[in-house]
């Protein structure tokens, strides 16, 4: 377990107490060895002793020491049996913390959003102290987008799901491949459910296993050709195995992965051949079935290049496949410029995020820690900054074909005025202006302070422009069209936050910045070396957009990089 997760179930164990309405200062206790871990710049690998930490007592520390050698909590567990199970996911509505929850439930006997609901629509919520009419107008837009959301899985959900279920099918003997399909394997934001398409000829062995192995909170049907799960924990998908004898699997991974359109006009292509396709094979016009080794044979029998399942939407990979070898992919990708270390609000030291960086192939990378605004972050004053620069150049010295720079998430404060001097932002190799705070100033209020930001000659990019968080918040909702405009004026780089979380921008926004021709980074905005891996999500997003990989400053060579910086 890394620091970053340890502090997440420290938090998580004061909402829960807080949901129970416990004492306020065994809640702050858990709160304030959070703040000691999150201050402290050593990762959890480098501290021997949390007590010596000034913030953490007996109690939590013995929670700490738990979680590291079990990775898990009999504290949170024990929680987890008593708050009413109606409550947490209560969490989810903006506004609503731990505390306004407990006073609901103490009050008025609300254990769900089936009561809130009820108890809004009466009008007895705006009635306790605290909570006014417009609350309570609120809470009850927000459980509707609530109830719409538990219909669909968002891709963040999905993307921790995903590669547990490949590590079961991937242990299983009997199966000679197999592939995500649906949605999830095109990228989508979110999905009904998750679809599997596996090869075998043993169904029944298969079958066996995977009802063995896969925690299955419900098993909704279970035949040798088709097997359906609910999975266990919180908001759980629906799970659909499908299973083909090998000859088939080719056309069947391609039916099940969609999307309907892009389906639709396959069919209308064999129709005009004489052909039918179906889920297994391709009916000739002499009606034999022919059936294929791989999607990409499946393909060229209509003689089109392999399409990647992110551009498969029906329209435009039929009209455009030749610009298909010019789309980014991960294999372009050559560096990453944003994220976060132990100096701020990471979980991996510097030295500790540029070995990943190294092992991930790049050339070179960017540490851009919080700037002392955000001071939940831990953000870093100038001082902090000259320290850690150190550190950089250190960390340079030891290695060889790889560049670590120098650079900061610098905050754009809601008065409009930037978090650094310009004398230190010259000393930096790449700055990144963001907005973290203020969301639901007037458009006017937020455009300027972007312009600010875009105007500065030091700044380099802008992170996750709209700040959006899917199925969680909005954003601060920009003028995009302007802010790409001055994307293009000023010379400045736009993000494509690769979190699973954010997708900041987003495909229509990528696609009008595209066409401008402003530049884009794709970055992970990695808290912790496991997020570098989402670096291959915001590539296959970026396909999406159709993106060509030129645009995309980090495919650059790190020479064309820095030439790129010092000319803009
Ligand atoms: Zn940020
Ligand atoms: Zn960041």
């Amino acid at each position: 377990m890394n620091k970053k997760e340890v502090i997440k179930v420290l938090e998580k164990i004061a909402t829960y107490l807080e949901l129970q309405g416990a004492n306020a200062f065994r809640i702050s206790a858990y709160r304030k060895a959070g703040a000691a871990l999150e201050n402290d710049p050593r990762s959890m690998e480098e501290i021997d002793d949390v007590t010596a930490l000034k913030g953490i007592g007996k109690g939590t520390a013995s929670v700490i020491t738990e979680l590291l050698e079990t990775g898990e909590s009999s504290e949170l567990k024990q929680l987890q049996q008593e708050v009413p199970v109606g409550l947490p996911p209560l969490l989810k509505i903006p506004g609503l913390g731990g505390k306004k929850i407990a006073k609901l439930y103490a009050e008025l006997g609300i254990d769900s959003a089936e009561s809130l609901k009820a108890a809004c629509e009466e009008g007895r919520v705006q009635q306790l102290a605290g909570f006014a009419k417009k609350t309570e107008e609120k809470i009850l837009t927000e459980l509707e987008k609530l109830g719409k959301r538990s219909e669909s899985h968002p891709l963040w959900q999905l993307e921790t799901i995903v590669p547990k279920l490949d590590a079961i099918l991937a242990s299983i003997e009997e199966i000679d491949t197999f592939s995500v399909a649906g949605s999830y394997r095109r990228i989508k934001e979110s999905s009904k459910d998750v679809d599997y398409m596996i090869a075998t000829n043993e169904p029944t062995a298969v079958k066996e296993a995977i009802l063995a192995q896969v925690e299955a909170a419900e098993v909704i049907a279970a035949g040798d050709t088709k097997i359906s799960v609910v999975l266990t924990g919180e908001d759980a998908p629906n799970v659909d195995f499908r299973i083909v004898e090998p000859e088939q699997y080719a056309t069947a991974l391609h039916h099940f992965t969609g999307s309907k359109d892009h389906n639709v006009r396959m069919r209308q292509i064999a129709k005009e051949r004489g052909e039918k396709i179906s889920e297994y094979g391709v009916e000739l016009a002499d009606g034999t079935m022919q059936t294929f080794q791989t999607e990409a044979e499946f393909f060229a029998h209509f003689d089109l290049p392999f399409i990647p399942p992110t551009l498969r939407e029906g329209k435009r990979e039929f009209e455009s496949y030749t610009d298909i070898p010019k789309l980014v992919t991960i294999e372009d990708v050559r560096a990453d410029l944003h994220m976060h270390t132990t100096w701020s609000d990471g979980a991996h030291t510097v030295e500790e995020m540029g070995r990943a960086l190294i092992e991930k192939g790049y050339t070179h990378g960017v540490i851009t820690d919080h700037s002392q605004y955000l001071k939940v972050a831990n953000g870093l004053t100038p001082e902090r900054l000259l320290q850690q620069q150190e550190e950089i150049f250190a960390f340079n010295k030891q290695v060889e074909g790889f560049h670590l720079l120098r650079g900061t998430e610098m905050d754009i404060l809601p008065d409009g005025t930037l978090d650094f001097s310009d004398d230190v932002l010259a000393n930096l190799d790449f700055v990144i202006a963001s907005i973290h705070s203020s969301f639901s100033q007037p458009q006017e209020q937020i455009m300027e302070r972007l312009h600010t930001a875009m105007k500065n000659p030091h700044v380099d990019m802008i992170a996750h422009p709209t700040g959006r968080v899917i199925h969680q918040r909005d954003g601060y909702n920009p003028d995009m069209e302007q802010l790409i405009a001055w994307a293009k004026e000023y010379g400045k780089i736009l993000e494509l936050n690769a979190n699973p979380y954010r997708l900041d921008l987003c495909i229509e926004h990528l696609e009008m910045a595209a066409k401008a021709g402003v530049k884009v980074a794709i970055n992970t905005d990695a808290h912790a070396i496991e997020q570098l891996r989402y670096m291959e999500i915001g590539t296959k997003y970026a396909q999406k957009a159709w993106l060509h990989k030129d645009l995309i400053v980090n495919t650059w060579s790190f020479e064309r990089f820095m030439k790129f910086l010092t000319n803009k």
